[in-house]
């Protein structure tokens, strides 16, 4: 059994390739200065099926659900991993422990 997706307007994520012409910069080099790159819309991003430019209505959204995607990546680089948190920290400084400064035997 499929799962009808509903509405017209989908959110999906689409595969985009970096922009052949500006090799994912949105600019060109010009001679005097940088200029906006026709071929991706100056995203620097293109359909990784086509090569073509998005509609900038579909593109704006394409950005955003990677940039999301983005951060959340960071979020999760940010945040310590518990094995190796304060807790591991203790664990190895338990086991230099015994025998050195704290032998308290009669
Ligand atoms: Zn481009």
């Amino acid at each position: 059994m499929k799962k009808s997706h509903g509405p017209a307007f989908r959110a999906a994520q689409l595969d985009l390739d970096k922009c052949p012409a500006c090799r994912g910069r949105a600019v060109i080099s010009g001679v005097f200065h940088e200029l906006a790159c026709v071929q991706c819309s100056a995203s620097g991003w293109v359909t990784a099926e086509t090569g073509e430019a998005l509609p900038l209505e579909v593109l704006v959204t394409q950005l955003s659900i990677r940039l999301q995607a983005a951060e959340q990546q960071i979020d999760q680089l940010k945040r310590p991993d518990p094995v190796f948190g304060p807790d591991a920290q203790y664990n190895d400084n338990n086991r230099r422990g015994p025998g050195a400064t704290n032998f308290t035997g009669d």
